[in-house]
């Protein structure tokens, strides 16, 4: 290659461009797109990615590029390409959507050090470099003069290895090994030679005159009892040697994982696996909406599925919620699939990630089970790509570049023509709505596969408790169901439903809660100017001191924790066990996991929880599911809460009786005739999809309407509002008569960090030039962006209202 054309690593939009630095020739060889580089801007040297090469270029004093960074490619041709597609669709650098797709170690420069790895001789010139040393800085390779495609080919033959020092944490693990350089009847005279005090030389000696095979350092120091000075004193007599070997940091390595056969499907399993593997067989690609209640299935089908993909000599990428990687999910894959899988998770350290992405960048696994980033893994023959629980929001990327993981995997899926399966119990209301256009392929699953029927659920209406004198979180009907289930030895599990910052206001009379007028949507209290406020149109009114329905005065704001349930249920039920399990107690590395054993273990009989213990989760002897308040996320500012409600409950519902013993279903509500609990108690999903349908129509929301947020934030007040009005303006001059256009409106949390923040909405149907305008929009406000540190960000499709 002799000038690169480089995407750089400089935080503004203007310059998501290429620019041609010049390939010195000891680059020449190895240079090549998809390589990390460094390069001079400015004044400065910054990273950047290769993403094509010139033969020419029109200017004549070309800077050189000062480093490469990486000496095989860490981007494949597919994946810049994608890269480049992102950043279109979310209006991010491209920079940006190259590095999401790196795992962390690889997103910055470290410094690096070669490490000799091979027992066979290297070339000459690198025998001599490194001179009987195991690691070398690399600085000093660069200063020497060997060519790096000398360097690059002993990469490739596994010779040499290039760690990363991450924060003088060894990225890669290596173990030293020690092996005999000498020929057996050589030792042996050695041996005799030896002083008679060199009683440990001699020792060591003996040893591997007996076993001349080679072994780790340490087991053979902790064996023979000695130190690294009678290895050394051996090297320096030229009988032994050492050298080192990687070792994979694999994080569930101590664990058993028992082989699984696939299953015989049950015949609505055939049924709805049968065009999967159809288009698995003819390589064609396709999306699925599976469809299935909870239990009946899915899974299975998911790893028959990729059973059908390995077995055509290709890759398969597994999608699941984070919260949803828990030690029996990956069970199931590392069951089937044994050592063919990894898993990459954001409770693993970066060291970690970075062993697991380099399994899949070697092609020495060919499924990969993860979280949302997964689905950029760097294979290059994939068969299938699977996204279970698709309703998920936390494939929804919340930081630059956003995008969902949804839409990335069908980009995939075309470009490597096979299927994509999107499954779940309770399909996103966007999906459904496709997959009864015929845009995807609905699946349906509606029996579990052990025939039993779903738990019945019954709904307890606490204004009546209230009325009756009850005035603890729970009801007479879940105290006894509680006191029952432990008097016959079996577990729970209690669902807190609450999540986000805000509180709405509620009668606890009456169980009337205070809307927006204009938007259908839960007015927030803001405590510090006692006012109620709309997130989406900057509607505001005092906050009431008595209830507009019924007049009472138990009017309050809500807002419950995990803690406060579980002092009142330590009150209440004294005797029961009870795991709390929310952000607070599983903030640390490994506790999550840690809780749910102990849970499973049985040291527990309740586990009390937020939406982490919603899903995924299959237990034996749990035969009780309590809701504590099902309607607190209905009143959340968020169009989707109806949906997010029914979803919830549909999941936890799911947790109840999957075995042998029969469950039940206590969900606790104030406004128990609302829509959505009341068809989660049928587990009426179609119902659902109907009714929500028709209020999303008429409050002209997705699927009805797309939806894009700007949001714009600085220090000053009066510049945000100004900007934001500006592209308002802007945005209003250019788009169709009927895309709605909304703001300048303060963002829900209208400051953060001493920067205000304020935002525009824009809700449309067909703009096929909105990018365009968004694009326009930004370069337009460069300048400031630069200079002034106005923040313009931009989501399309946007989950969180924040
Ligand atoms: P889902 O993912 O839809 O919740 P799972 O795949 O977890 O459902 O299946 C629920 C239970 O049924 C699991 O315990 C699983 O092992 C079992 N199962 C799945 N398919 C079959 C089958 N064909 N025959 C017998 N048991 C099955
Ligand atoms: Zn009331
Ligand atoms: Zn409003």
């Amino acid at each position: 290659m002799n000038i690169a054309k480089v995407i750089v690593d400089v935080p503004a939009s203007a310059i998501d461009q290429t620019f041609d630095y010049l390939v010195p020739e000891k680059f020449k060889d190895i240079a090549s797109v998809g390589m990390r580089v460094i390069v001079p801007f400015g004044p400065r040297k910054v990273m950047g990615f290769i993403v094509g090469e010139r033969e020419s270029s029109m200017i004549s004093k070309l800077k050189p590029l000062h480093d490469i960074l990486d000496l095989q490619p860490v981007l494949t041709k597919e994946l810049l390409t994608l890269g480049k597609w992102l950043a279109e669709q979310t209006i991010s650098l491209q920079i940006t959507t190259f590095q999401a797709m790196l795992p962390q170690v690889l997103k910055a420069t470290y410094k690096k050090e070669l490490v000799r790895m091979a027992e066979s001789p290297l070339s000459d010139e690198l025998e001599t470099f490194f001179a009987g040393r195991d690691v070398v800085a690399y600085e000093e390779f660069m200063a020497s003069s060997i060519p790096y495609l000398r360097l690059s080919e002993a990469v490739q033959d596994g010779d040499v290895a290039i760690e990363y020092i991450v924060k003088s944490r060894i990225t890669k693990k290596y173990q030293t090994m020690i092996k005999p350089k000498k020929e057996l009847h050589e030792l042996e005279e050695v041996h005799l030679d030896l002083a008679k005090n060199a009683k440990k030389q001699k020792q060591m000696l003996s040893f591997f005159i007996q076993y001349p095979e080679p072994i780790e350092k340490q087991r053979l120091l902790r064996q023979l009892k000695t130190t690294d000075h009678t290895i050394h004193a051996l090297k320096k007599k030229g009988c032994l040697e050492s050298y080192q070997i990687e070792v994979y940091r694999d994080p569930y390595q101590d664990r058993e994982f028992p082989a699984t056969e696939a299953l015989p499907l049950t015949n609505q399993q055939a049924a709805a696996i049968k065009p999967m593997k159809e288009k698995v067989k003819n390589g064609e690609h396709d999306v699925f909406l599976l469809h299935g209640i909870t239990g009946s299935g899915k899974t299975e089908i998911y790893l028959q599925v990729i059973q059908d993909v390995i077995a055509k000599g290709k890759e398969a990428i597994m999608l699941v919620p984070e919260i949803s990687l828990t030690p029996q999910m990956v069970k199931r894959f590392k069951g089937r699939f044994g050592s063919n899988v990894a898993v990459m998770h954001s409770a693993l350290s970066a060291g970690e990630k970075y062993d697991e992405w380099r399994r899949i960048y070697r092609k020495e696994v060919q499924v990969v089970v993860g979280a949302r980033s997964a689905i950029f893994a760097p294979f290059e023959n994939i068969g299938v790509i699977i996204i279970d629980e698709e309703h998920e929001s936390t494939y929804k990327q919340e930081d630059h570049p956003r995008y969902h993981a949804r839409d990335v995997a069908i980009y995939r899926g075309k470009a490597h023509q096979c299927p994509v399966i999107l499954g779940s119990a309770t399909p996103m209301l966007e999906s459904y709505a496709r997959a009864r256009k015929g845009v995807y392929q609905l699946v349906t699953l509606n029996e579990r596969t052990n025939k039993k029927e779903l738990p019945p659920v019954e709904i307890i209406d606490m204004r009546k408790e209230l009325h009756a004198g009850n005035r603890t979180m729970f009801s007479r009907a879940l105290k006894q169901a509680i006191e029952q289930c432990l008097q016959k030895g079996e577990q729970m599990v209690l669902l807190l439903n609450r999540r986000g910052y805000s509180t709405f206001v509620m009668c606890r009379e009456c169980g009337h809660v205070k809307e927006c007028p204009h938007c259908d949507i839960a007015l927030t209290f803001h405590k510090r100017h006692h006012k109620l406020k709309c997130h989406y149109c900057s509607y505001e009114e005092p906050m009431p001191v008595q209830c507009p329905e019924c007049q009472s005065d138990s009017i309050r704001y809500f807002g419950t924790g995990t803690q406060r349930v579980e002092e009142a249920l330590a009150q209440l039920i004294p005797e029961a066990r009870v795991i709390r399990m929310d952000v607070d107690t599983t903030r640390r590395k490994g506790s999550h996991e840690k809780l749910l054993t102990q849970f499973a273990n049985k040291q527990a009989d309740i586990l009390l929880g937020t939406q982490m213990i919603a899903k995924g989760l299959d237990f034996e002897n749990v035969t009780l599911v309590g809701v504590l308040t099902a309607d607190s996320m209905l009143h959340l500012p968020d169009f989707r809460s109806s949906e997010k409600t029914f979803q919830i409950l549909t999941q936890v519902s799911g947790r109840a009786g999957r075995h042998e013993l029969a469950g039940r279903v206590i969900v606790q509500a104030y406004t128990p005739e609302h829509y959505s609990i009341e068809l989660a108690s049928h587990y009426d999903y179609t119902a659902f999809y109907q009714k929500e349908m028709i209020m999303r129509k008429n409050f002209q929301y997705p699927p009805y309407f797309f939806l894009a947020l700007i949001t714009i934030t600085h220090p000053n007040q009066v510049k945000v509002i100004q900007i934001t009005q500006q592209i308002v303006n802007m945005l209003a001059k250019a788009v169709k008569r009927e895309t709605i256009i909304l703001g300048p409106t303060p963002s829900p949390i209208p400051r953060i960090k001493d920067r205000y923040r304020y935002q525009c909405m824009i809700k449309y149907r067909n703009e096929p030039d909105l990018r365009k305008y968004l694009h326009k929009i930004v370069d337009y406000f460069a300048e400031q962006i630069r200079k002034d540190g106005v923040f313009i960000s931009i989501d399309l499709q946007p989950y969180h209202l924040m």
